[in-house]
């Protein structure tokens, strides 16, 4: 009996970090470097793209740093959405900037389909998420708010909350990741497959992740300008990144190494 051919192997998202700039300096972001960031070049986003464009995945995500600071936002979305015509565009910023910047928000809403915002008590940016959800869901926008439960009060919580009922916005919530927080280390006893064909985060440099919360510029596991990143970004992962120790979201997949021998994964 012939065996069914399975599926081929997409990933959901590559996200591309145009800049490490930032408007805030919030406690718990390790991914920023406020004023003192740099930005992509619009010339080397344009040969990520080509790179991106080998590798099959549905959603390009563009983020930073807070992206909408970037000087050429306008043009490297435009470009990004020329290029990568089939893909979903997704957002991710405080949207401060976008509720101060008329053209920036008109961008925003010619380009993308969904747009992530982070808010709570280290964003800081009530009044501005509040000014511009409505505006994004009147568009017909996807709009998803994520507040990190320890940097936001019940009050706030509450105020989010009920901006999204009216608005149809989505509401989520998470726990401070990306930092050691006095936790226990995890035991590590396989490789953690939670970001399995998920998420391939590609830095300032070209350097690639396949996770998002994996710590920037330390362990990186290949670039984009490798001659077969293509098949990097779905070879097996033999190695925790040294994050794994401290994040909160391991999930052990009990394999040494994954997705070769994760059987069903
Ligand atoms: S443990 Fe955390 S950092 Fe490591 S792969 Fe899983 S989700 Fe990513």
């Amino acid at each position: 009996m012939t065996r069914p051919l399975l599926p081929s192997r997409v990933l959901k998202t590559a996200k591309v970090k145009i800049t490490t700039k930032c408007n805030r300096s919030c406690d718990f972001c390790i991914f920023a470097d406020g004023a003192q960031g740099e930005n992509m070049s619009l010339e080397l986003f344009a040969r990520i793209l080509e790179r991106l464009g080998t590798v099959p995945f549905r959603q390009l995500h563009i983020n930073g740093g807070e992206p909408t600071v970037h000087r050429d936002f306008a043009a490297l979305s435009r470009l990004a959405a020329i290029r990568l015509p089939d893909r979903v565009m997704v957002l991710g910023t405080n949207a401060i900037t976008l509720a101060r910047n008329q053209r920036l928000l008109d961008v925003t809403r010619e380009v993308y389909d969904q747009i992530l915002i982070g808010c709570d008590d280290e964003h800081g940016n009530y009044d501005e998420v509040a000014q511009v959800v409505p505006l994004l869901r009147q568009a017909g926008k996807t709009v998803v708010i994520n507040s990190v439960l320890e940097a936001i009060s019940s009050s706030h919580l509450d105020q989010v909350a009920a901006l999204c009922d009216r608005t149809g916005a989505i509401h989520v919530t998470n726990h401070v990741h990306h930092i050691d927080v006095g936790q226990p280390e995890n035991r590590l006893g396989g490789l953690c497959a939670r970001y399995l064909d998920q998420h391939l985060m590609v830095e300032i440099d070209g350097s690639c992740y396949r996770c998002f919360n994996a710590m920037a510029k330390e362990d990186s596991e290949f670039t984009v300008w490798d001659d077969d990143f293509a098949t990097k970004v779905f070879s097996p992962r033999t190695q925790h990144y040294q994050f794994c120790l401290k994040c909160h979201e391991y999930a052990d997949s009990g394999h040494q190494m994954v997705p070769a021998s994760a059987g069903g994964a």
